[in-house]
């Protein structure tokens, strides 16, 4: 029984003006954004097959979700986010086979890859990464539910969903029930129509396999996403997510499977990301796909997915040319339902317009004796006790928060909303100069407080993005500050030689440095430095 305690926090969160809309696969509409449970919110994102490294498409999903989540708790909600890990399938049985492996050894290889690379990009919001080989009994029962009301039938040891028998079958693709599940061969032979599709697959000699009631076997992959968003989120939760691909046949099933067996809807939202695409193939005259895809054509985004293209090499190589967070900022520069085009030029331009923001930390700290990371951004909308008064550069600051506010509530407009920051920052700049804040001496206190104030609200919109977490020469140096520390201590020699009128030694080391890719602006509070 719930308590009028138990009670408070949901009644106040569902009194909430929610003002956000979410684009749905489902009704193809931008719907306002209402959750199943007031003040509460499931999310399930379709994670990856686990027989290789990680290569950038394997991010978009996990980072997209990682700002949904941080959005959505900033408006109050409380967010479960869950991705799965699909550790045993046909690729993973080739390629263990192939490395002369155990399949359970390969999976934990590349599951604990993954896992380092969202550790990396700072995807750190996830609750729970359930694996299908740890969730076999509950897939086992809900094709048991399927068998025992009529959806499924058992075919020489596999069983199959019936296709036929669920007349909303197709509602999420719009597909012609009749489409082929790709699964040939053998397969074929023992199914009732084409379309129908395994839930569960009698085992070959010396694969890996499960006792069932249908004797050994392994799942089929569909069912491992409906049975584990039911143990963990229940039979109808707000959010299924996933890359556009996913769309047929992964999530019609998914939705087949959970519908037929519950009778209520799996998932309130579908959302789908927009898949990455190597820009050397996409739109090539004479190659694969001349056609230039857009948001939510799954067709003309999958023949220029990055999987299948010369750009996926492993996460971990890219880590080692460019930093996470220029990274992060590429996949989020995007609205997540457009395809984004890859490559590596235009990551490094991404990083190229954070060491604006960089840079502007620098003259944050020489100001006011703060650094910016040490800012305690509001961690609710709610919580943010904004006013701006008479002052036209908190005034400004208010008017750019609402539009950035306004491009997340119109489903999760991170492109929109990142141009909106580049703004806060260019109005930041101009205050610093404006009011010759840099140049020693004594300023007004409420110059200072407007800079703190503006300043802390760049800090709160950012951690929405998962953005300026940690300084980025603390990052460089793997932990700890040792870089900042030495590059303070060579600018403040050369201070000195220039004050000595030594211009031999302090030339001498603005040039060293240079060819390190270290370079030195002299301001007028201080010299910063910046690395390409
Ligand atoms: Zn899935």
């Amino acid at each position: 029984m719930l308590t009028a305690k138990d009670n408070r926090p949901a009644a106040a969160k569902s009194e909430l003006p929610m003002t956000l809309r979410v684009y749905n696969t489902l009704s193809k509409t931008k719907e306002p954004f209402e959750p199943v449970t007031p003040g509460k919110v499931g999310i399930y994102l379709c994670g990856p097959t686990v027989y290789k490294p990680s290569h950038i498409g394997h991010l978009v999903g996990p980072v997209i979700f990682d700002v949904v989540k941080r959005y959505l708790e900033y408006i109050g909600l409380d967010v479960t986010l869950v991705i799965n890990v699909t550790d045993v399938d046909d690729k993973l049985i080739n390629e263990s086979k192939a490395r002369k492996m155990k399949m359970a050894d390969l999976a934990r290889e590349m599951t604990d890859d993954y896992l380092r690379n969202l550790a990396a990009m700072g995807v750190d919001t996830v609750d729970h990464f359930p694996r299908a080989t740890e969730n076999i009994d509950e897939i086992i029962r809900l094709i048991q539910g399927l068998v025992k009301k009529g959806f499924a039938y058992e075919s020489e040891g596999d069983v199959y969903f019936d296709v036929g028998k669920d007349p909303q079958y197709g509602k999420l693709s719009r597909r012609d029930v009749t489409a082929l599940q790709g699964e040939g061969g053998e397969m074929a032979e023992r199914k009732r129509s084409a379309a129908d599709f395994a839930l569960w697959k009698g085992a070959k000699p010396g694969e890996p396999s499960w006792d069932s009631p249908w004797g050994q076997g392994r799942p089929g992959w569909h069912i491992e996403c409906s049975a584990m968003s039911r143990r963990i989120l229940g039979e109808t939760f707000d959010i299924h997510g996933g890359g556009l691909d996913l769309v047929f046949p992964h999530h019609e099933n998914e939705i087949a499977q959970s519908e037929c067996c519950h009778g209520k809807p799996q998932a309130k939202y579908w959302m789908h990301n927009g898949l990455m695409q190597s820009s050397q193939e996409v739109g090539k005259v004479g190659g694969r796909n001349t056609r230039t895809a857009e948001a939510g054509d799954q067709t003309a985004q999958e023949a220029g997915k990055i999987g299948k293209s010369k750009g996926a090499s492993a996460f971990s190589e890219l880590l080692k040319r460019h930093s996470p967070e220029a990274i992060r900022f590429f996949l989020i520069s995007t609205h997540y339902r457009s395809p984004i085009d890859y490559s590596e030029e235009r990551i490094q331009e991404k990083a190229v317009g954070l060491e604006q923001f960089y840079r502007f930390f620098k003259r944050y700290a020489r100001v006011t004796g703060q650094s910016f990371y040490e800012i305690v951004p509001p961690e609710t909308r709610q919580a943010h006790d904004f006013k701006p008064g008479n002052d036209a550069m908190l005034r400004q600051t208010a008017d750019i928060r609402k539009r950035f506010l306004d491009a997340m509530d119109d489903d999760f407009n991170t492109g929109g909303a990142v141009g909106v920051l580049f703004e806060l920052l260019s109005a930041l700049n101009k205050y610093i100069d404006d009011e010759r804040l840099e140049t020693p001496g004594k300023h007004e206190e409420t110059r200072l407080a407007t800079l703190r104030q503006a300043t802390a609200t760049l800090a709160e919109l950012a951690a929405i993005l998962g953005l300026f977490r940690q300084p980025v020469e603390t990052r460089v140096a793997g932990g700890d500050d040792t870089v900042g520390k030495l590059m303070q201590l060579v600018i403040e020699l050369r201070a000195d030689a220039r004050k000595r009128k030594d211009f031999a030694t302090a030339d001498k080391i603005r040039n060293a440095l240079g060819e390190l890719g270290i370079a030195l602006e002299d301001r007028p509070g201080g010299t910063e430095w910046t690395k390409s």
